[in-house]
């Protein structure tokens, strides 16, 4: 049943990707252009509920959410960034505490009729021994006020939510959801980067915003363990942005070796390298994501895949630039584009630094 629910949701996908999501990804990468109504298309899509639990367990699942960012990605990688916490914001509140409200804006996200970002990087850090957290919460009688500010956040803009943790007065920590348009919160424009400008990434300043009870996705006592449980699922699918991406330069390099086929057999990292280095991490991915349904995957598996994930971006970017020559040079074509976007899954959290250390500590602490 859900094998076809699946295949119906990527023709789907499939379908607004080429249509509408294509002749999009130049304004996207080159003039910032936030591509709203894709986003919520893809909800009307089933993009994001693949993710939502059903009665019978027997939705499309992780799988099949990994698999339309990976289709996206294919052709925009900022687009599946988005797409990414569109879908992570839907897997938080999936394994958030059960609250109607939270239910109701699962739903919401869920549908694309509420769009959002996870501004979780600095908690995701933070477990990892690498920064304290940026957001100071002091509890009132109808929930918390929550002060500080978070550099980054992707998806926002007015009508939006973003998820973030803050540390509480008495040494608790906990994660909420709120508003873009709630008082005290200020959304900022950075200075430009290098890639990624349509992805409407903005930082985020707090003056004690309410955060009301219902808006609280993991108390205190349940912090670290929601961290863990979330984490896979979050990592995993972000790593489907970077195979869509790896996917793009295989279509970039194979276009090129139409043209010249025969010089460019002398570089490293072909087709046919690249090709079946995907399918390995796909096969990867596969397995794990079920596992991180179930609550039961090795996180030591999903760091591995997500570090192999970052690197063959990179190594797939660079080459479909070699491979393109002097066309891939230009600002416009798509390789250009993509050696950005490559460098982005390396540098968003988890980086490949992140990751190489957290795997060290890992394999370290594992009985020899
Ligand atoms: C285009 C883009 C989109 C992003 N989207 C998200 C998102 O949706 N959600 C999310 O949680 N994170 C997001 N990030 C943040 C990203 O995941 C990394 O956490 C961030 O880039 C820091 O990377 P790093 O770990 O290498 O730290 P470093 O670059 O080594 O920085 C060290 C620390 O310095 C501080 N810092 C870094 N940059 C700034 C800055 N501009 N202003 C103030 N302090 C700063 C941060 O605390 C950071 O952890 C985004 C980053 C970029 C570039």
């Amino acid at each position: 049943m859900h094998q076809a629910e699946s295949l119906a949701l990527l023709r789907r996908v499939d379908q607004r990707v080429r249509l509408q999501l294509s002749p999009l990804a130049a304004a996207i990468d080159q003039q910032g252009y936030y591509p709203e109504e894709i986003l919520r298309g893809l909800g009307e899509d089933g993009a994001y509920a693949a993710l939502l639990p059903t009665e019978a367990g027997d939705g499309p699942g992780l799988v099949a959410a990994m698999a339309a960012i990976a289709e996206v990605g294919a052709v925009c990688g900022s687009t599946a960034f988005l797409a990414w916490c569109q879908s992570a914001s839907v897997w938080l509140l999936r394994h958030a505490a059960p609250r109607a409200e939270l239910r109701s804006l699962m739903t919401e996200l869920a549908a694309g009729r509420r769009l959002g970002g996870p501004g979780l990087s600095n908690a995701i850090k933070h477990l990892a021994g690498l920064e304290p957290l940026r957001l100071h919460a002091e509890p009132c009688p109808s929930g918390y006020r929550i002060s500080g500010d978070l550099p980054w956040v992707s998806n926002i803009g007015g009508g939006h939510v973003f998820a973030a943790a803050a540390a509480a007065s008495d040494g608790g920590k906990l994660v909420f959801v709120a508003d873009c348009d709630a008082p005290g919160v200020r959304l900022c424009d950075g200075p430009p980067t290098a890639g990624m400008a349509g992805t409407r990434t903005l930082s985020v300043r707090l003056d004690k915003v309410l955060v009301p009870a219902e808006r609280v996705a993991a108390e205190p006592a349940d912090f670290a363990a929601f961290i863990r449980r979330v984490r896979p699922g979050f990592v995993l699918a972000q790593a489907a942005a970077g195979l869509g991406i790896v996917q793009g330069c295989l279509d970039d390099i194979q276009e090129a070796n139409l043209r010249d086929g025969e010089q460019n057999r002398w570089l490293d990292h072909s087709y046919q390298d690249l090709a079946a280095e995907l399918a390995d991490l796909w096969r990867e991915a596969k397995t794990l994501a079920p596992q991180a349904e179930a609550g039961q995957v090795q996180p030591l598996s999903v760091l591995r895949l997500r570090a192999a994930v970052g690197e063959l971006c990179l190594r797939a970017a660079m080459s479909a630039q070699l491979h393109a020559g002097a066309a891939g040079f230009l600002l416009s074509h798509s390789a250009q584009r993509r050696l950005r976007e490559a460098s982005f899954i390396a540098i968003v959290t988890p980086t490949l630094k992140q990751l190489r250390r957290e795997i060290d500590l890992a394999e370290q602490a594992q009985p020899a």
